[in-house]
């Protein structure tokens, strides 16, 4: 550990204590106590890192806020923990090419701000947006609200510099919006949860800021009636940037014992609805909405103004950490299905009987399904209710994970039900970019 302590460039903690915190995410996963936790501000103390790594079998584990729920940041046995908080750099944004550039250390409400501010926007919103970096989210790829109209980070990326295993800092892809020269390396990092490379910094891009903004609350009482409604308007020609919802056990559980604002929130279950189409508060947009809605629209609520809309907002964003606090030994899986299949999931998981509540981004299928029992239950059951759970997706067309990742959490299950040649391509590109496991050993695949 003395080859750590003189590490060039870099705040390094070895202590114990002051390590302890680095072992979690927001995940369920305790990672092992790394060998040190290393701060990195500047490249000299990354291309040393990684000749550390290779000499000595370490594995770099880079981490960002740590709000990751998959377990993708902590340690594994022999984990060097790469803390990006304090890797230099600033926001550059260009209003003539549509794109900021940032580095990994950035907290994404920063680069969001930095972008309305230049009256322009950056749609990847995880809810978590006000407390994750945004080396983390290009990492994951991370969702949220809008992706079921604006996509995942993915979709933003132009290019990314990342640390790749010769210990040098390289640029993959150029800062424009058409690039056509072979297969796109920079999104191959971006999604890879620090499997592959370490990113430093990223270009993405934007667009004109949306000025208008429909929030609709949508309470029903049978909550199957919401189960339609996805794919109902996009057939309809609708695409709303955000389509989230509450079922019952988690919509009463916040009323009872929620923030005061969930308090009143009304019906049996609800869907937070909002559209920024330029046209969207015109009357003739409304009535449109209306007829597609038909009956669910009965008790619909408009929010008139931004404190409205916001107060509205809120509920959602805390819906996460409410459950946590609730019921901290509960799992929370990020499951997703076509939208078109929503019915058939909750029709499939209801006969499986599967004890699970459920909320989240209804219009692009990806459901946040949580066993809130699943410290009261013993392990083999709880195995076969996600392996039951997951099973369900994929027959419908969909995935393990919408939008959290593979990380530890969900590795094993991602070995074992996705198809062998997908997992050796993997296997195989890792083989080819880290022969020696120096980033991330031991993560997705
Ligand atoms: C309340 C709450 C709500 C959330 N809502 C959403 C949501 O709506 N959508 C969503 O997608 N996620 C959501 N998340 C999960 C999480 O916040 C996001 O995935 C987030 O983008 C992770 O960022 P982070 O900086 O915390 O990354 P970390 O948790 O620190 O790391 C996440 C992964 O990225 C890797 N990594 C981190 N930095 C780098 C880097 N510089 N280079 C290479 N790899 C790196 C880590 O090794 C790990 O595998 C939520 C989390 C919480 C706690």
């Amino acid at each position: 550990m003395n080859a750590l302590a003189r590490l060039p460039d870099a705040i390094v903690i070895l202590d114990p204590e002051a390590m302890e915190a680095y072992r979690r995410d927001e995940s369920h996963v305790v990672g092992c106590p790394p060998l040190a936790v290393v701060k990195p501000q500047g490249p000299a103390a990354l291309k040393e890192l990684v000749r550390l790594a290779k000499g000595e079998g370490h594995t770099l584990v880079p981490r960002g806020a740590g709000t990751g729920k998959a377990g993708g940041c902590t340690p594994t046995p022999g984990s060097i923990v790469v803390d990006f908080s304090a890797w230099p750099g600033q926001i550059e944004l260009s209003r003539a090419d549509l794109c900021l550039k940032a580095p990994a250390s950035t907290m994404l409400r920063d680069l969001k701000s930095a972008a309305l501010e230049a009256g322009l926007f950056y749609a990847p919103d995880p809810n978590s947006w006000d407390q994750c970096s945004f080396g983390g989210s290009l990492a994951t790829s991370a969702g949220g609200v809008s992706a079921c109209k604006y996509g995942m980070t993915r979709h933003w990326v132009l290019s990314v510099e990342a640390l790749m295993e010769d210990g040098e800092i390289h640029r993959f892809g150029i800062p424009t919006v058409k690039n056509n020269s072979g297969p796109n390396l920079a999104q191959l990092l971006v999604g890879s949860e620090g499997i592959f490379g370490m990113i430093t910094a990223a270009t993405v891009k934007l667009i004109p800021v949306p000025r208008q903004h429909l929030t609709l609350l949508l309470p029903v009482r049978d909550w199957h009636e919401l189960l339609d409604l996805p794919s109902a308007l996009t057939e309809a020609g609708f695409l709303p940037n955000a389509f989230e919802f509450w079922d019952p056990a988690v919509l009463e559980d916040l009323r009872r014992h929620g923030p005061e604002t969930a308090r009143r929130m009304p019906g049996e279950a609800l869907a937070l609805l909002e559209f920024d189409d330029p046209d969207c508060m015109t009357e003739a947009f409304l009535e449109r909405l209306m007829e597609v809605l038909g009956p669910v629209a009965e008790a619909i609520q408009i929010a008139t103004d931004e404190r409205q809309r916001e107060a509205l907002w809120s509920v959602r964003r805390t819906t996460s950490s409410h459950l946590k606090e609730r019921f901290p030994r509960k799992v929370s899986e990020d499951v997703v299905v076509p939208r078109s299949q929503v019915r058939e999931f909750f029709k499939a998981t209801e006969a499986l009987k599967l004890p699970m509540v459920t909320y989240g981004h209804l219009g692009d299928g990806n459901l946040h399904v949580n066993l809130l029992a699943a410290g009261e239950t013993a392990p083999e059951e709880l195995e076969a209710q996600v392996t039951s759970l997951f099973r369900t997706c994929l027959d419908l067309g969909g995935g393990l994970t919408g939008e959290h990742g593979i990380g530890l959490a969900k590795r094993e299950a991602f070995l074992k039900l996705s198809d062998p040649y997908h997992i050796q391509t993997l296997r195989s590109i890792k083989q080819a970019l880290d022969p020696l496991g120096v980033f991330n050993r031991g993560k997705v695949i």
